[in-house]
């Protein structure tokens, strides 16, 4: 027997979650049985237990958790052996299949990967989703140019998951980075990260009158989406990118042609769900080696199962700081 959050839907649509003992049976098909160790909450797993499943959830009874980080306890798959320490991110697991927040897992052995030299299963779940992400918009970025000494990189969404895990490699890796949050009290931790500027959400959440406006940005990691996505376009400098990761502000883009006609700005759409294998692989190892991790432990706040569906809830109106790391066991 193990543990599992299973959410149930009744008939008047609404949605419960509650931790259940669950025997192997209930696992689905795959090739990898996992013993989960950590999971975490990130946005889209806030959607993913609010009603309606944010769209994502297709079918209940559904044990949620987009990611998970744990030790293989049987594999049919020759990549894979007991005792195997693993990553999952991604591929709609914790949508439209059973997720990380249960003591164990069945998957596909495509959907992992090793968990890297240097990392514990905590400190991978500690980056989750959201900072695989972060780097994946940091390495697009610096596929397009951008070096330290560039200019201010901008990151938006700073105090949230994605935001303070881009804050913290950015400014390891020498760049000066100018943090947006509407949290003034966050000011102290997004400094720790290293920020050396703090721009408040309200410079940057009114439509802009003009095309462009004054160049200010080498680069910016965008958590926010919306109105604040479109200024930051109009105030990139001369030839750099913008990467956009999230939606936490909306999803319309409301801009002109301009930025891009006349001062050769990219804009760079990052996907982390169906990443490629190397992709990720990547990734983890950038992670590894360009995130310091007194900053990422810096970022933790601790959980447990019965802690997800509030934590869920919280995340959805913008109250999470930095990342949360589930204990599931
Ligand atoms: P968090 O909730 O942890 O962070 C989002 C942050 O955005 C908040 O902390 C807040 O930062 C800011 N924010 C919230 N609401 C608003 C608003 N109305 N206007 C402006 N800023 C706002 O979420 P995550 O970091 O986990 O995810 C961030 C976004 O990235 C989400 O939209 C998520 O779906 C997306 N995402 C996309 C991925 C991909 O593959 N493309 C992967 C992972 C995440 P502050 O308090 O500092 O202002």
């Amino acid at each position: 027997m193990f543990k599992a959050l299973v959410v149930e839907k009744d008939d008047e649509g609404n949605v419960h979650a509650a931790v259940k003992e669950l025997d192997e049976s209930a696992l689905p098909e795959g090739d990898v049985t996992v013993a989960v160790e950590y999971s975490t909450v990130n946005y889209k797993d806030g959607l993913c237990m609010s009603p309606g499943g944010g769209g994502l959830v297709k079918s209940y009874p559904h044990v949620p958790g987009i990611d998970f980080a744990g030790t293989v306890e049987a594999s049919s798959d020759p990549r894979y052996k007991p005792g195997d320490k693993v990553i999952l991110t991604g591929w709609r697991v914790g949508e439209i299949w059973w997720g990380g927040y249960a003591q164990k897992a069945r998957v596909k052995a495509d959907w992992l990967v090793p968990l890297p030299d240097g990392l514990t299963t905590r400190q991978a779940m500690a980056v989750g989703t959201a900072g695989f992400t972060a780097m994946l918009a940091v390495i697009a970025l610096e596929d397009h140019g951008l070096k330290p000494g560039n200019g201010p990189v901008l990151v938006t969404g700073a105090a949230g998951g994605v935001g303070s895990v881009a804050t913290a490699i950015l400014a390891n890796l020498g760049h000066e980075v100018a943090a947006v949050t509407g949290r003034p009290e966050a000011e102290e931790y997004l400094r720790g990260l290293g920020a050396s500027q703090i721009v408040p959400r309200a410079e940057l959440s009114e439509p802009s009158k003009k095309p462009l406006e004054r160049e200010t940005w080498a680069g910016c990691v965008d958590a926010v989406g919306g109105v604040m996505l479109a200024r930051v376009l109009a105030q990139l400098k001369y030839g750099c990118s913008a990467a956009a990761v999230g939606l936490a502000g909306g999803a319309k883009l409301e801009t002109t042609v301009i930025p891009f006609l006349l001062r050769g700005v990219n804009l760079l759409g990052i996907d982390s769900v169906m990443r490629p294998y190397e992709d990720r692989v990547r990734a983890w190892e950038r992670i590894a080696r360009d995130l310091p991790m007194d900053k990422l432990e810096a970022m933790v706040q601790p959980a447990k199962l019965e802690d997800l569906p509030e934590l869920g809830a919280k995340i959805l109106k913008g109250q999470v700081r930095g990342r949360v790391v589930v204990d599931v066991n």
